[in-house]
């Protein structure tokens, strides 16, 4: 990154002052989100540089939540605008992309291999369950959601 181009902005976020590159990204080191001036002119898309929609993260951290943990709509929205994505719940990383080989929407268990097909994101969305009960009656305890990093 050529120094020159630095400068230093508030996160749109937590309003912390954070250095940003030209194009206009920077990570807060605060509330953790990942500056985009993308999601500053979306800040109703979600999966831009980070899972939750910008007006999202500032409603949770507002609430003494966090910046970049997803509600389950915005992460269902992070899959159909970027592609794979991934969400920890009970200490267990499970992905979300598309496999393939079946032409479906893969619910991966990141530990066990173990997979769950799902013929489109909506249907992902409304029946998508582990251990029997619905995600979305579950998501409340995700701890964390991102990007899928390396499986
Ligand atoms: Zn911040």
């Amino acid at each position: 990154m050529n120094k020159q181009f630095k400068r230093m902005v508030k996160c749109d976020v937590c309003k912390m002052m954070i250095d940003i590159d030209k194009s206009g990204n920077g990570e807060c080191e605060n509330c953790g989100w990942r500056q985009s001036e993308e999601s500053f002119r979306h800040p109703n898309v979600a999966g831009i540089r980070n899972i939750p929609a910008l007006n999202n993260a500032i409603k949770q951290y507002n609430n003494g939540g966090s910046a970049t943990l997803a509600n389950f709509n915005d992460f269902a929205n992070a899959y159909r605008n970027y592609g794979e994505v991934e969400f920890t719940l009970d200490h267990t990383r499970y992905g979300l992309l598309f496999d393939d080989i079946e032409n479906k929407i893969a619910l991966l268990n990141i530990q066990t291999g173990e997979k769950q097909l799902y013929s489109d994101i909506d249907d992902f969305v409304s029946n998508a369950k582990l251990n029997g009960i619905l995600l979305n009656d579950i998501w409340e305890n995700v701890t964390n959601t991102d990007f899928l990093q390396e499986t």
